[in-house]
């Protein structure tokens, strides 16, 4: 059975690389050989070619090594009179799919033809990052790539729904017969996007490359491997990346080949179709090639086969409820009514009560509901949430509070922006019409605190004022509850407290990495701090976040305790010796991927820029975030770059060795801007009330020669400080 598989897939791979062949020299003649080629914003060149072979493609006559690679491992075109042991030299001609579908699309690049309309195209290091910390943390338990379309509109919904629920990032692309599920997705008005973890690469089956040449990036930023590791690369895809591809609809030669490259990086094969199965487990860790006709059971099929774990919430709610609904938002046309200043205010405040003063599951609506407002109108929203349990304590409040966000936005056509007493909320026409209504928000409430805080509450009321006045009243005491949890926070020092805290949780990526987290240095996502990990550790005292006693004081300039070193020791397994909590210079914090901005060395100005993730342009240091984030992270200690979350940069602890803040000779503008109260405060007390307008940005340059003369002009602290080296 498996031979007709294998015929076909090496067919296909002769295919694609004589396409590549082809297109090689096509670009090689009209182009020339110095023409650059290159893949947007990836510090990996082309990440397949890279990862495997270790070749750093730049130009398109660098093409040429790849290719004959690509050639080499091409296994003889079969003749039916051959047999061929169940996968055998498949396997290979999968590798040279893969890597001829890379060149194809890098040379589409040149040309302008990528990314196709309404599709992503290549995806970039951003988006690997970005998604990293939900990889590790597990609300996103794997990714689908579906190849081809459903028999009709309103199955590629339902299999994108199911697949949703269950939380897994689906790629969808390729066709069959002209018809693309990515279209199918659009005209059934499906938001599409990052945003939404449905992603579209393109509408033939060679840029499937992308989601595969983004997985494989994974075992280089996160994994740690160097380039050209190929077996350890692939190994690293199998045991970490819960991928698996589903085909819909006819599988031609190029499908089974790219499928087969796939099934190298461990990712089974799930088709809709009769095709012939591959069951004996080797390569992949269960099957390599199944189908299923149901489309009902096709998605649980898909899991079995890849072996990921998914958690389905089962709220009672009229719509279907998971964190891959996050990030959806809803559009003014769609909507049906919102909760937002100035024309309604909204709220939100979680306060800790006595076991007898509340009710478990009580949810009240106090004013209008849903239903009383117009079409298109606005309402109150003012929440109250009341918790109770023996071991609650009210600072773990913010850290329950902030949660209400994602358990909001997990529903499907809700949005929830901000908090406290800025929060904006949304339901979309489609939500209201199957039933939601006000007391549903509690529903959701009282069932994500029990499900994730079950260890320290017993009880969760919730109330929800919808009148003007009674918001207004609840306001006094919520406002006072903020301003001294905000206090508690900010009278916390370094040298106050005697433990600090591991976390651990990115480790599942990248294996060595440690995070201290400390009253004054956040983790370097902006997701923990210390009080967050404190808390953290007394929920679940078997998770990522361990006291570490800080022992005798080593260094207190640079930052180094015993105790210290020795649970870094312990926890990236004897990797990593020592390091120093305020130096970036010498022995610096480890970075795993997910850091919320990047700190690098300006040797010319003797200081340091930062740059933000979202920011895309050029830096100082001559690469963009993108390029840098290739640098710095895997978990390794790199002197010079850091990896760190926003707050950290206006700690009194923030790169305190080598000078902190007065230090920084370049910021992004956005970063500046949303960060300015707190660092205008840090640059009074470092003595330099004018320092934020000394610090270039990218309107005064991106070069270090540019901003060079400002800098000068401006008198920058950073230019009369100790020589950094
Ligand atoms: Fe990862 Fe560090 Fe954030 Fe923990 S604190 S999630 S280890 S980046
Ligand atoms: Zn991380």
């Amino acid at each position: 059975m498996s031979r007709i598989i294998a015929a076909a897939a090496i067919r296909g791979a002769h295919s694609v690389v004589r396409q590549a062949e082809a297109f090689y020299q096509k670009a090689l003649e009209e182009k020339g050989g110095g023409a650059k080629v290159e893949f947007p914003e990836t510090g990996y060149y082309l990440p397949m070619a890279y990862a495997l072979l270790g070749a750093e493609v730049k130009t398109v006559e660098e093409v040429g090594p790849v290719l004959e690679e690509a050639k080499g491992l091409l296994p003889e075109p079969p003749s039916d009179r051959l047999w061929l042991p169940y996968l055998g030299n498949a396997l290979d001609a999968g590798i040279a799919t893969l890597l001829g579908e890379e060149i194809i699309t890098a040379l589409r690049y040149l040309y302008g033809t990528e990314p196709q309309p309404d599709c992503e195209g290549f995806y970039t290091d951003t988006w690997m990052r970005q998604l990293g910390i939900q990889l590790v943390d597990g609300r996103m338990p794997g990714f689908a790539a579906i190849l081809g379309a459903a028999p009709t509109n309103e199955i590629a919904v339902k299999v994108i729904r199911e697949l949703q629920k269950r939380n897994i990032l689906i790629f969808v692309g390729s066709s069959v017969n002209g018809r693309s599920i990515v279209d199918q997705l659009l005209e059934e008005g499906v938001q599409m996007g990052w945003d939404t973890y449905i992603v579209p690469y393109g509408r033939d089956t060679i840029t499937g490359i992308y989601p595969l040449n983004w997985a494989i990036r994974a075992a280089l930023t996160f994994g740690g491997l160097e380039k050209g590791a190929g077996t350890k690369a692939l190994l690293y895809t199998k045991a970490r990346v819960h991928a698996f591809g589903l085909t819909l609809g006819h599988v031609d030669d190029i499908k089974y080949a790219t499928g087969a490259g796939a099934i190298n990086m461990g990712f089974p094969i799930i088709a809709d179709t009769d095709i012939p199965e591959i069951r004996p487990t080797g390569i992949c860790t269960y099957e390599h090639v199944v189908h299923e006709l149901d489309y009902d059971q096709i998605v649980s099929t898909c899991i079995q086969v890849r072996g990921v774990k998914v958690k389905v919430e089962t709220v009672d709610i009229p719509v279907p409820y998971a964190a891959a609904f996050e990030g959806e938002s809803v559009r003014r046309p769609d909507m049906y009514l919102e909760a937002h200043l100035p024309d309604s205010i909204g709220l939100e405040y979680l306060g800790t009560r006595e076991l007898d003063e509340i009710e478990d599951g009580r949810i009240e609506i106090v004013g209008p509901d849903f239903d009383d407002i117009e079409e298109g109108g606005s309402i109150n929203l003012g929440t109250l949430v009341e918790v109770a349990g023996r071991r609650m304590r009210d600072e773990f409040e913010p850290i329950l509070e902030r949660q209400i966000h994602a358990y909001i936005n997990r529903a499907m056509g809700l949005f929830h922006m901000g908090q406290r007493n800025l929060v904006w909320f949304r339901i979309s026409k489609d939500t209201f019409a199957k039933g939601f209504r006000a007391r549903h928000l509690g529903t959701i409430l009282h069932y994500g605190l029990h499900n994730d805080f079950g260890a320290i509450l017993d009880k969760v009321q919730v109330t929800i004022y919808t009148n003007r006045e009674d918001v207004e009243q609840l306001r006094p005491e919520a406002l006072a509850t903020f301003e001294a949890r905000d206090a508690r926070l900010a009278g916390l020092t370094d040298e106050g407290v005697d433990t600090f805290y591991t976390c651990t949780l990115c480790q599942s990526y990248a294996p060595n990495h440690v995070c201290i987290v400390s009253p004054e240095r956040p983790g370097l996502c902006g997701a923990y701090s210390w009080l967050d990990c404190r808390a953290a550790f007394e929920i679940s005292p078997h998770g990522v976040n361990q006291p570490v006693p800080k022992g005798r004081t080593l260094d207190p300039k640079k930052g180094r305790w015993e105790g210290v070193d020795a649970a870094i020791r312990q926890h990236s397994r004897g990797n990593i010796e020592t390091f120093n909590q305020y130096s970036i210079m010498l022995n610096p914090m480890t970075s795993c991927g997910c850091f919320e901005c990047i700190v690098g060395l300006v040797p010319e100005a003797n200081g340091f820029m930062v740059v933000h993730r979202e920011h895309a342009g050029m830096t100082p240091m001559g690469a963009k975030f993108s390029t840098l984030a290739g640098m710095v992270g895997g978990g390794n200690q790199t002197p010079g770059f850091l990896g760190v979350g926003r707050l950290y940069l206006s700690s009194g602890k923030f790169i305190s060795y080598e000078g902190g803040l007065k230090r920084v000779v370049w910021m992004t503008k956005e970063l500046k801007e949303d960060q300015r109260e707190r660092l205008q405060k840090r640059a009074e007390e470092l003595g330099e009330p004018d320092l934020l307008d000394k610090i270039a940005d990218e309107t005064v340059g991106t070069t270090a020669e540019e901003i060079l003369p400002w800098l000068m002009e401006k008198n920058h602290p950073a230019l009369s400080m100790a020589m950094l080296f």
